[in-house]
């Protein structure tokens, strides 16, 4: 590693290797021998047996005046051992969950609802959780003073969290500091009191950043190059469920770091959470670093895991722009998952050099809209391992959460290169460096949000969006008129029209030729559209009249729009008012991928084009310096689950206007034959695996 800039900012091999089944007699040189093994060049490292139903004061294993029994001293022990290897010690420092035995001396730190039951059960039945507000902070601090009387190089808080989603808290400190803040009693607990929600909303998320801004205030200050960071919010988490938005506590940590790779289950059946986990957070990092913690654990059975290509999948695509963070326990024995995590770790440890300091060239864009995840009633909240957070799968007719996997995995599907955005990237300024942004449903958009967006179209830009996008405000109140009626070229009567059963879509004549990718001449039509009258759009498709059976042969068009084109300023607007992204999400209808992939020949040229065999391949490309561009195919064809389906004689077509002087395939570890063309390169790859890097230097 270079010493010119902080240890964080260099690529980082994380690993989390839990040994408390042991902790009392675990030999940690042992530790640090697995550590090298697995090519970690950072450790998560636990200084009390949370296995005892949470943190404690009985359960610390070093030295602090909080701990109540004398275990011992791991972290003296084991820091010079770490150090000596060349490994940074990260101390794990669980926030949210504690034993009954312990937080039931303390009525005052609960968290707890409005009729004053507490917050229990978080992930059995014997435990409980704390509030922010209360003197439990001055406890937190304390340990967190005490962890850094060591020479730890940082630390990753797991929770505190917020437990609004849950009911709470409506204990005394918060009560008094609400009134502080809002100077009015706090409001019940009610979600269709849309003004009082928001200030709880709000007051609970401000709670947890006042935390975590004094926590980094007392770290930094005790060891200013100490890397601090926490558990942080998943993609599509609203960030009233735990309060952890993720842009507003970016000030108070070095890094961001969350879970956007445990899976609960097979990789192949939600196979785009953990490519959407680390574009999103690259973006929210905001410059900072980024991690996506990866765990081999199958669902609940943590000591059963995923296989070995699952894993070498799951950290090739959180190493690409990012840190990736693997978890393993002692208890689990030698696992093939583990020998995913020791190959892709020693690959990546071999090409440090092509990992660091690299930029993404993607240039396609896909929204992720916070206001509309904040305030959509048709939001899918995703499962997640902390605290008994639940799935709950919205009821409403619109879906923002299947809309954005449905238009993902579209350009999954058409192998093309894209980041995620959210509105501060957008309203910073940072769409000009796109040529398409896709909006899946992004209904709660703030006026200036869509003047950003009319402008970035009339500069050229071309948007894709669809139903019920900027129908209304940032704060979720329904519109007169539409927010980007005018890039658009429509009117909406703000109804909504369906569901639709069986009817199709009739292209219109003249514009036939936006449909010339289809390989059929039938369209399903997705089940419901928002009621919408062309401006200046050109209407290129309509929906059918309802049909009264699905055998018919009486398919007439209606007059309510399926697509409309319009040519804004220098820029192009293709608005489908249907749930169309949300129902191929559903049902995968294929045609919509001919739709969306037609759109984007038209319009745009990809940086990065992968032909050959019909493997489901993501591709993701990035920049180093001025002259290496890296280009990275992962192989999502994991049924088999044991093994991946290998893809052989793919050609890979990379735009440059530079000339090519060498094409290294990382994984294969040899240089490859390329044919140079008018507007860049051709690389013949013999074979993928789960995963290859190419890295195309340029003179
Ligand atoms: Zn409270």
């Amino acid at each position: 590693m270079s010493t010119s800039k902080p240890w964080w900012k260099q690529p980082l091999r994380i690993l989390d290797y839990n040994y408390l089944i042991q902790v009392d007699n675990y030999d940690f040189r042992e530790y640090v021998k697995t550590c090298k093994e697995l090519h970690a060049n950072v450790v998560h490292f636990h200084p009390a047996d949370g296995n005892r139903g949470g943190w404690s004061e009985d359960v610390f294993y070093f030295r602090t005046g909080l701990a109540t029994v004398q275990h011992r001293d791991i972290l003296a022990e084991a820091i010079p051992l770490l150090h000596e290897a060349g490994i940074k010690v990260i101390a794990y420092t669980c926030g949210h969950w504690f034993p009954k035995r312990f937080i039931d001396k303390h009525p005052d730190w609960w968290a707890i609802r409005q009729d004053g039951s507490q917050v229990e059960h978080l992930y059995g039945d014997d435990d409980t959780t704390t509030c922010v507000n209360t003197p439990w902070r001055d406890w937190a601090f304390t340990l967190v003073e005490d962890l850094f009387s060591y020479d730890i190089d940082g630390m990753l808080w797991d929770g505190p969290i917020m437990f609004l989603d849950r009911g709470a808290c409506y204990c005394e400190s918060c009560k008094a500091k609400f009134r502080q803040q809002y100077a009015r009693d706090m409001p019940a607990w009610n979600r269709d009191e849309k003004e009082d929600w928001q200030q709880l909303a709000e007051f609970s998320s401000s709670s947890l950043r006042d935390f975590y801004r004094d926590s980094y205030e007392i770290v930094k200050k005790i060891k200013p190059d100490s890397c601090i960071y926490l558990n942080a919010g998943n993609v599509g988490e609203p960030s009233w469920l735990v309060g952890r938005g993720n842009r507003g506590l970016m000030p108070y940590q070095d890094m961001l770091m969350s879970e956007g790779g445990f899976m609960y289950g097979r990789v192949s059946d939600n196979m785009f959470k953990t490519t959407a986990s680390l574009k999103l957070y690259e973006t929210q990092a905001g410059g900072k670093p980024c991690s996506v913690a990866v765990s081999p654990a199958f669902g609940s059975w943590r000591s059963h895991h995923l296989s070995k290509p699952e894993m070498r999948v799951l950290l090739a695509e959180s190493s690409f722009g990012g840190n990736p963070y693997a978890a393993m326990w002692l208890e689990s024995g030698i696992s093939p998952a583990y020998e995913g995590i020791a190959d892709v770790y020693g690959f990546l440890e071999k090409n440090e050099a092509y990992y660091e300091d690299t930029r993404s060239a993607a240039n396609v864009a896909l929204f992720h809209s916070l206001n509309t995840v904040d305030n959509y009633t048709g939001l899918d909240v995703p499962y997640c391992d902390l605290s008994g957070m639940k799935a709950k799968p919205a009821e409403a007719i619109g879906n923002f959460t299947r809309s954005f996997h449905g238009f993902q995995e579209m350009l999954e599907r058409l192998r093309v290169p894209f980041n995620i955005v959210d509105e501060e990237l957008i309203e910073g300024g940072g769409l000009a460096k796109y040529d398409l942004l896709i909006m899946p449903n992004c209904a709660c958009t703030s006026d200036a949000l869509c003047k950003w967006i009319g402008d970035y179209v009339a500069n050229g830009g071309t948007v894709i969006a669809d139903f019920e996008t900027s129908h209304l405000d940032d704060k979720g109140v329904r519109r007169n008129e539409i927010g980007l009626a005018d890039v658009f070229g429509v009117s909406s009567h703000n109804e909504t029209y369906g569901p639709r059963r069986w009817d199709f879509v009739h292209v219109c004549e003249s514009s036939a030729d936006v449909f010339s990718s289809l390989s059929q001449r039938f369209i399903p039509a997705p089940n419901y559209n928002m009621r919408v009258s062309a401006t200046t759009g050109e209407v290129a498709a309509v929906f059918g009249k309802p049909l009264i059976s699905n055998i018919t042969k009486d398919y007439q068009p209606s007059d309510e729009p399926f697509l409309v084109v319009n040519r804004h300023g220098s820029g192009t607007s293709y608005y489908i008012p249907g749930t169309f992204s949300q129902m191929f999400a559903e049902r995968h209808v294929h045609c919509f991928v001919e739709i969306v992939g037609g759109i984007i020949d038209r319009e745009i040229k990809l940086p990065v084009e992968v032909s050959g065999p019909p493997h489901f391949i993501n591709v993701s490309v990035r920049k180093q310096g001025d002259n290496r561009t890296l280009v990275q195919l992962v192989n999502y064809e994991l049924r088999p689950v044991t093994e991946v389906i290998r893809a052989l004689d793919l050609k890979i077509k990379v735009r440059t206007s530079a000339q090519v002087a060498s094409v290294r395939a990382l994984r294969l570890d040899k240089d490859l034959a390329f044919a140079c063309s008018d507007d860049g390169v051709v690389i013949s790859l013999p074979e993928l695996g789960e995963f290859e890097v190419l890295a195309i230097d340029t003179v």
